[in-house]
Order: structure tokens, then sequence, then C-alpha cells
């Protein structure tokens, strides 16, 4: 009965929550606070849960609540400093041919917050989505990435290649075509030398948008990879109605070769139907040279991962590149 009691109480703040969104968030008095002002905040950071659970729903109020709703807010805010305070970086992480040579390099950014310190991209990017920043910011990176690219295309020739990863808010919201058009021009890198990591969400967005834009990079050299192949909403008409010139397996289906059978078939699966459809073929995550084994005995085209580096600093991969890579000289040209 006391339960209900408070329930009732905070229900009524919890209306008007409902009346805005559609979500409520109820805290329960006395339990978790006295103080109205408290309450209220309680059954704010409550809603804010609700929300995110897909709204239209109710969540109670937990002592996590309130610090996660800081920690948040704390980030957002950091966040719209972050590019004028020049707090990004593009680390380049080499990707390696089948005989051992680097051929190419995944940008990958990173930044250093001066509030929250090094903050990782899987919690700052979905952010930066929701907050409309991967716009500016992908810009941004897209920027750094061909820039830097541009120095190693000239020393190794139009077969190096840079891989972005492009978020689907940027294809959805923006005109990518014309951006990399601009950005081609402006750094000097050949289209041969770029290719954009598009994820399985943009292509089951299904627009025909997004198809022109799609087709008119590709049109104008530029490589399309399909990013953690297998993890999204894979579906194998996407392989065909898309024109991809790459697809990225994730790590998932790398890391336990190659002693778990089942992630052995579906790679040898994926690399097969890819090269019958022409797709040249990355490895992600590779940290083992048994894992490079397995791989390299299917043909994979392309290894990426810790066995041979990190992502590094510009500057690293440029003495990376140059230097002695499993005993063997790179194609100089
Ligand atoms: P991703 O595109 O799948 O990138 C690969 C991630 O795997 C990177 O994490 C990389 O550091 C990590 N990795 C590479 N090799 C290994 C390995 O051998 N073992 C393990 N355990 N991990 C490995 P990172 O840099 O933390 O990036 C996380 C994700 O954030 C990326 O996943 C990508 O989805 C996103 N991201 C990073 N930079 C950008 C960007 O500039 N734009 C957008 N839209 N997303 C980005
Ligand atoms: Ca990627
Ligand atoms: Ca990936
Ligand atoms: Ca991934």
């Amino acid at each position: 009965q006391k339960a209900l009691q408070a329930l009732n109480s905070s229900f009524k703040i919890g209306e008007q929550d409902v009346f805005l969104s559609g979500s409520m968030g109820i805290t329960i008095f006395p339990d978790d606070a006295v103080e109205r002002k408290i309450l209220l905040r309680n059954a704010d950071s409550a809603m804010y849960k609700a929300k995110e659970q897909g709204r239209n729903c109710f969540e109670f109020f937990t002592s996590g609540l309130h610090e996660q709703a800081t920690a948040r807010s704390k980030l957002e805010n950091a966040l719209h400093k972050a590019l004028s305070n020049n707090e990004f970086t593009v680390y380049f992480q080499p990707i390696v041919s089948h005989d051992k040579k680097t051929v190419g390099c995944e940008a990958l950014l990173r930044w250093h917050s001066a509030e929250l310190g090094a903050v990782s991209p899987a919690q700052f990017i979905p952010v930066c989505e929701e907050l409309g920043l991967i716009i500016p910011i992908g810009e941004w990176v897209l920027r750094e990435a061909c820039r830097e690219a541009s120095t190693w295309c000239n020393c190794f020739g139009e077969q190096f290649f840079v891989t972005v990863n492009m978020s689907s808010v940027q294809f959805i919201r923006q005109d990518i075509e014309a951006l990399v058009k601009t950005v081609l021009r402006e750094t000097q890198l050949s289209p041969k030398c770029l290719t954009l990591e598009i994820t399985e969400t943009l292509l089951a967005d299904n627009s025909v948008n997004t198809l022109q834009q799609l087709q008119a990079l590709r049109a104008i050299g530029v490589g399309l990879a399909i990013d953690d192949f297998g993890t999204g909403y894979s579906s194998l008409s996407y392989l065909k109605r898309f024109p991809l010139s790459k697809l990225k397996i994730d790590r998932e289906f790398i890391k336990d070769l190659p002693d778990d059978l089942e992630d052995c078939a579906m790679v040898s699966a994926i690399i097969s139907m890819a090269s019958n459809l022409h797709l040249e073929v990355v490895a992600e995550g590779v940290e083992t040279a048994a894992q490079r084994s397995f791989l390299t005995a299917l043909n994979c085209d392309y290894i990426q991962g810790f066995l041979y580096s990190k992502p590094l600093p510009a500057a690293s991969f440029d003495k990376y590149i140059r230097e002695f890579i499993d005993g063997q000289h790179l194609n100089q040209h």
C-alpha cells in the first residue's frame, strides 16, 4: 500500500512527462528521495531511459540513472567543442595483401577530449550520429584521410588505397558525391585510392537516392566496401544490387578461427561467394598467425588486424610502410 501511495505521488510528476513525450519516468517517494527537486530530476532521468528504450513505455528510477544522464550530457557538451578544439586525430591501420605487402589502410577516428580524456569511437560515434555532429566530423575525417593518403599514393602508386568509414546518416543527410569530389580535388588524391566503408544499415535503407549516390561514386572510380559483413541485417541481395568493390568480414567470424568449425565454414563460404561476385575480401581483426594461415589458404585478398599493426598515427604509419614487413620490402615505385 505504501508503494502504491508512493507510486501515485510520483505518477503526477510522471504525467507531465507522458504528456510531453509519451515516455514515463517513475521515481519512488520516499525510497529514492524526499526532496521535490530531486524527485523531479530522478523522474526525468528515468524518462530519458524510457525514451532510449524506444519510447512509449515507463522506467523506474535507479541510482545509476542519474550518473548516466550526467555522463551523457558531459559527453554531448564535450563533443560539441571537440572539432573546434582540435581534439580529433585520424589513425591508420595497415591492410596487408595476400603476398604480405601493405597495400592500404583504414582511417580510424581518435578523440582525446580535454575534459574526458580518450573516448573510444564505439562510444562517441553513435552520439555524433544522434546529434548530427557526424556531418562536420565525418567531413573532417574524409579530408584528413585523403590528405595523408595522397602522399602514400604518390610513393606507392595507385594500387595503394585508404578506406574511410561513412555513417549512414551522412548519406541520408548530405550529398556525399559532391563532398567526395570536392575533397578529392582539394587533396589531389586519385579516386582509385579512396574506398568508402558503408554498412548494411545503409543498404537496408533501400532509398533510390542512396543507390544513385553509390553508383555515381563508383562511376568516378571510388571504391565501396561493405563493412562488418555478416553482423547486420545481412541480405545477400545487397551484394548484387549495390555496386560494391570490397567486402570486409567482421572480427566476430575471425576471432575463433581456425578452431571453431562453424566459423571456418562461414568464412570459407563468404570468401568463395565474394570471389565469384568479383568482390575483394578483407578479413578484419586478424590477431594470430594461425588465423592468417587459414585465411591465406582460402585466398583471402587482404588481412587487417593487430597481427600486423594496431591503428597508427599518420607519421608512424608512414614509417611502418617504408620498413620491412615480414622480411620483404615493399614494392616501391
Ligand atoms: P570498424 O569500422 O569495424 O573498425 C575496426 C575496429 O576494430 C577498430 O576499432 C580497430 O581499432 C579494431 N581492430 C582492428 N584490428 C583489430 C584486432 O586485431 N583485434 C581487435 N580486437 N580489434 C581490432 P575502433 O578504432 O575503436 O573503432 C570502432 C568503430 O568505430 C569502427 O569499427 C567504426 O564503426 C567506428 N568508427 C571509427 N572511426 C570512424 C569514423 O571516422 N567515422 C565513422 N562513421 N565511424 C568510425
Ligand atoms: Ca570500418
Ligand atoms: Ca569493420
Ligand atoms: Ca566492427
